[in-house]
């Protein structure tokens, strides 16, 4: 029987090894290997290789597949000095990985070459009793309330629709929130718009909404926009960079330079809109599903489009679609269930019913069909007050 010593040096002849310099080149190539670290979880959890996934040696026959499906694909072991992984891309050719290579000298001969190093992110003891409740289910979990409060969201309007969806993702931790409204707080809002109280009556409704998010989450920052969404400043406000836009506008020239923008910008629109009794709600993901342009080529004649300002509105309505634009903006965020892409949702309160529609893309779409023909803004306002848009 060979001794331990004797037993690695014969494993090591039977791997390929590669130094720390070899390692780093084979991660920057065109073509980066899966890079598996083998240690314990103490030592995973005082540093690692950046882009390195954590399948510690007693579970790497287990869980090696969820971390490298492809067997072809290269795969780096690294443990701390070397030995134990090397006995663990024994064990990985064994399992039919093909191209397998062991970091010789490890984590240790890595950190003494300088090489980068990143400590694992974890939630501190308040934001896990805080957020204790997203932490049980397995699709949330740490590692989806991290990305959570990594997320960035802008509203477009801090009204009915805002207000629940901006309350709601708050509560939920999305880490950053926009909110663009140029619009103060009336005693007519306080029917609906729960983000704003008597108290704050007069104030902006960004100023306000940002009030009530603060004293529920102080884990989010807001930046507000007290400013009217145009085509000069979109560019300017999507630049402060967001992963999902929340189109809670009351106005078809909004509506539409939303969905423009988000089309230049590629980033996802969860729609939602409400009239008297009914409330609809859909996903506009670019370039993957239709956009709200797909849906509404040009907009209604204005004598048939009224707002909740002119045709009214029951106050919950609101809330009801406002909390499904906060779930799919939660999904989206967190890159988990079906979204509302290529569906509209629709919501008739006097009934109690939910039906949905299928919505398609149209190739021939002007903004996100095979051959747009507008690629700027546009004047939203003209185009949307019954007069031809272009001359
Ligand atoms: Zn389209």
């Amino acid at each position: 029987m060979p001794n331990y010593r004797e037993l690695l040096q014969q494993v090591k002849g039977e791997i390929d090894e590669v130094d720390a310099a070899q390692a780093r080149a084979l991660l920057d190539g065109a073509d980066p290997p899966v890079l598996v670290d083998v240690r314990e979880q103490d030592e995973w959890d005082e540093g690692h290789i950046p882009s390195a996934v954590h399948v510690p040696r007693g579970f790497l026959e287990s869980r090696i597949e969820q971390a490298a499906p492809d067997r072809s694909r290269q795969v780096v072991v690294y443990c701390a000095g070397g030995n134990r992984s090397a006995f663990a891309a024994k064990t990985l050719k064994e399992l039919g990985y093909e191209n397998v290579v062991s970091l010789a000298g490890g984590y240790t001969d890595w950190k003494r070459n300088g090489l980068p190093t990143q400590l694992p992110r974890s939630l501190d003891a308040a934001k896990r009793q805080r957020y204790s409740r997203h932490l049980l289910i397995p699709e949330v979990g740490e590692e989806g309330q991290l990305r959570l409060l990594d997320s960035r969201v802008l509203l477009i309007g801090a009204g009915g629709l805002g207000s629940p969806a901006s309350l709601y993702l708050a509560a939920a931790g999305v880490g950053r929130l926009g909110i663009v409204d140029d619009d103060r707080v009336d005693a007519t809002n306080l029917q609906r718009q729960i983000a704003h109280s008597t108290a704050t009556l007069g104030d902006w409704k960004a100023d306000s909404a940002r009030a009530t998010i603060e004293a529920l989450n102080p884990d989010v920052e807001v930046v507000t926009y007290k400013e009217r969404l145009t085509s000069e400043n979109v560019d300017r406000i999507l630049a402060d960079g967001w992963d999902v836009i929340v189109d809670g506008a009351d106005n078809f020239p909004t509506r539409y330079l939303v969905n423009d923008a988000s089309v230049f910008h590629d980033i996802p629109v969860v729609h939602g809109s409400i009239y008297r009794f009914e409330g609809q709600v859909t996903v506009f993901k670019p370039h993957e599903g239709p956009c709200y342009r797909c849906l509404f080529p040009t907009p209604p004649p204005p004598e048939l489009a009224p707002s909740c300002a002119e045709g009214g509105v029951l106050g919950v309505l609101p809330g009801i679609i406002g909390s499904l634009q906060a779930n799919e903006t939660l999904k989206l965020a967190l890159g988990i269930g079906d979204s509302l892409a290529g569906r509209l949702l629709l919501f008739d309160a006097l009934a109690a019913e939910f039906s949905e529609v299928t919505l398609r893309r149209d190739p021939k779409c002007p903004v996100c069909g095979e051959h747009p023909t507008i690629t700027e803004y546009i004047d939203y306002v003209e185009f949307c007050s019954g007069r031809p848009a272009h001359a």
